[in-house]
């Protein structure tokens, strides 16, 4: 099916709000996964409301948690989320540490305890807007580790994403924001719901062979998700695993940590104003420029043009907000099963999606 951004907001703000979470928090969730979507994000867009209605349910996902501070050494900061919605909490942690660099020039700050905090780059766009540099190393616990370490079988880490932005001056920022994975999981997933093939070398089965079937992610005998680009996305996603879970969060994917079936996102970011540094008008030059230099390439063989980090989600949000977003059959029954269990009845689902 094919749904307006609009209709899909209002009727994941009602899914949470009658799961108990407010009208505000429901609404800024709401937009948050939307927004992934319409940004070309499936994996990190409303498919997740089922596993946030499971969670709000066996009491994982708090509804009511705020950003707190609960360490404050000027330019350093720690946040705890309270396993609140990562979406609330995570803009929270950011409009703290914009507060701070203006007069600090960096700010270096732990945010722990989240709830999944979905799209990453949301956090480094708002950043970015705002005139500042932003890099992210966030890990993912709470569940059984899927991603296996490069060289190895078993699984050791999660997806652990990784996301830097650099503003502009007159033009959205640009945004790296990316699995340290082979994919994301939830592009695995929504393979797995549409049952088509993955991508050849992003999958191993439980024996460590190859192979592109997503089942073996869902299904025992279990398989493994490898890293992206062998052992340099290994070892960014270790960084991630060590700053993120390690500095920031104190919860790594060891086993002597719990794993309740939850998703629980910790994230070191660190923000940089340009200003401090040598100054904006010589770093928005080199930026403008360098951009310029970029795209001025020849398309290789099979490409259009050149893009750079955060084009891709541009371009999809133009077609998106025009034509609407596209949602596989399997993935909206269990969206739709999920408002069921969150209390609306079937009659309230149809008026909102009409
Ligand atoms: P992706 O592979 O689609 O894109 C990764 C990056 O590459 C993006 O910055 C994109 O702009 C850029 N890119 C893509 N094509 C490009 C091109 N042709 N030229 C230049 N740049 C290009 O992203 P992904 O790895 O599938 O990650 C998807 C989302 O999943 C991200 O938003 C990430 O934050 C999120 N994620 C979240 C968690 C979590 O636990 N919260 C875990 C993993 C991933």
């Amino acid at each position: 099916m094919q749904i307006d951004h609009d209709k899909l907001a209002r009727f994941t703000a009602r899914i949470f709000t009658s799961a108990g979470a407010t009208a505000p928090i429901a609404e800024e969730v709401a937009d948050h996964l939307v927004t992934a979507n319409l940004k070309g994000h499936d994996s990190h867009g409303v498919g997740m409301i089922p596993s946030y209605v499971a969670n709000i349910s066996n009491g994982h996902l708090r509804t009511d948690a705020h950003a707190e501070v609960i360490r404050d050494q000027g330019a350093v900061l720690m946040v705890d989320g309270g396993t609140g919605f990562g979406q609330v909490v995570g803009r929270e942690a950011v409009d703290i540490a914009l507060q701070r660099v203006k007069k600090t020039g960096v700010v270096s700050m732990g945010v722990r305890n989240c709830h999944h905090l979905g799209r990453i780059g949301a956090y480094g766009e708002q950043c970015g807007r705002a005139g500042y540099v932003s890099v992210h190393f966030v890990n993912v616990v709470g569940h059984e580790p899927q991603v296996s370490p490069f060289g190895g079988r078993d699984r050791r880490m999660t997806t652990n994403p990784f996301c830097c932005v650099v503003p502009r001056v007159d033009d959205e920022p640009l945004v790296l924001d990316m699995a340290t994975s082979a994919i994301a999981l939830g592009k695995v997933r929504v393979a797995h719901m549409k049952g088509e093939p993955v991508p050849e070398g992003v999958l191993v089965d439980h024996e460590g062979l190859p192979t592109r079937n997503p089942a073996v992610m869902y299904e025992e005998p279990f398989g493994a998700l490898g890293p992206f680009g062998n052992h340099k996305g290994y070892g960014l996603a270790v960084m991630c695993e060590l700053l993120g879970g390690g500095l920031a969060g104190e919860w790594t994917a060891q086993p002597e940590h719990e794993r309740p079936g939850t998703i629980i996102n910790h994230m070191l970011m660190l923000v940089l104003d340009p200003a401090a540094f040598g100054g904006l008008t010589g770093f928005q030059r080199e930026v403008t420029e360098m951009v310029r230099y970029l795209q001025s390439t020849t398309p290789a063989k099979g490409f259009d043009r050149v893009r750079v980090p955060g084009e891709p989600e541009q371009e999809s949000l133009t077609l998106r907000l025009a034509e609407g977003i596209p949602i596989d059959d399997r993935s909206w029954r269990g969206i739709r099963k999920a408002a069921g269990k969150a209390g609306l009845t079937e009659e309230e689902i149809e008026a909102l999606i009409a």
